[in-house]
């Protein structure tokens, strides 16, 4: 558990290429003071404001989750933000010259290493956390997504391809090392059909072989150094699930039973439960010694005055 507000020690540039243009695109990261979010910064077109990393900033959840609008609109955050919230980074300006995150390996391990290796800077101030006080549940057709109280953030995922992936089921605790060496490895996946169609469409055009799974109609595997986990995919559906919810700009304290979601359903899930009052109290963890879990003490301020900059 993070009991303090992170940014990384000073800045540094990464470069790949977008999943949807294939355009080389580069990142500036710079370390930001406390309480001042994850900020995105389109640097590509003169005038843009920069706008932060939070659910009311979503504009589209069709094939990845983008915030801001137009020229201003950063898309595929999910890895990246999944990277930052695991990591326990709150604090961070981001300047990007095009409309997309690099692609990377299609996971987020490149992330993780990228920011543990720039180093972490400990601010001294504490990390607010979201606890789940009461159950909730919505569905979407055969998708649905519950939450209940508990004193950690869990995640149970199933998945269910007919003649593609069958039935993939996994539970997720939430440990910084549990989700770097079980989630963050985990790649995005695609059928073979999938790809072409959308090629044809004019999008995925950096996708390939060296940035996600591609399965056959059939169920396999066309990457020839085949799956890093056998149930690579749903955990992969655990990574968005939870590079989603770091848009609450808070960890989740809670149990979540997902199934079948994506990052529509995500999105409305997690802007549901922040704006439903009763479901969710802003807390902060004290360390307590000896116990395995912190103990939560509620504070005064609803869920968004400890934002109000
Ligand atoms: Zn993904």
């Amino acid at each position: 558990m993070h009991y303090h507000q992170k940014t990384i020690k000073q800045q540094i540039q990464v470069s790949g290429k977008g999943l949807h243009t294939n355009r080389q695109i580069d990142m500036i990261l710079s370390p930001r003071p406390m309480d001042t979010g994850i900020w995105f910064l389109r640097t590509d077109a003169p005038g843009n404001s920069p706008v932060r990393a939070r659910s009311e900033n979503v504009s589209d959840t069709s094939l990845a989750t983008t915030i801001g609008h137009g020229p201003e609109s950063v898309s595929t955050i999910e890895h990246f933000m999944a990277a930052l919230g695991a990591l326990g980074i709150s604090n961070l300006f981001v300047e990007i010259n095009g409309p997309e995150t690099p692609v990377l390996d299609g996971s987020s391990l490149p992330w993780i290493k990228l920011l543990r290796n720039v180093g972490l800077r400990t601010l001294n101030a504490p990390r607010p956390y979201l606890a789940v006080r009461r159950p909730f549940e919505l569905t979407e057709g055969d998708k649905m997504i519950s939450m209940a109280p508990d004193k950690e953030l869990a995640i149970d995922f199933t998945i269910d391809f007919p003649g593609f992936i069958q039935n993939q089921g996994k539970s997720f605790t939430f440990s910084e090392n549990g989700f770097v060496s079980d989630i963050s490895p985990a790649r995005t996946f695609c059928l073979l059909s999938e790809v072409e169609k959308m090629q044809r469409a004019g999008k995925a055009l950096g996708g390939g072989l060296s940035n996600a799974v591609v399965v056959s109609g059939n169920g396999i595997v066309l990457n020839q150094e085949g799956l890093r986990f056998p149930d690579e995919c749903v955990r992969h559906k655990i990574l968005d699930f939870y590079g989603d919810i770091t848009l609450a700009e808070a960890p989740i304290i809670g149990r979540f039973t997902v199934v079948k979601s994506g990052h529509s359903l995500n999105h409305k899930f997690l802007t549901t439960i922040l704006t439903t009052p009763g479901l969710l109290e802003l807390v902060t963890p004290v360390r307590t010694p000896g116990e395995r879990y912190a103990s939560l003490v509620a504070p005064a301020p609803t869920l968004r005055q400890a934002w109000a900059n």
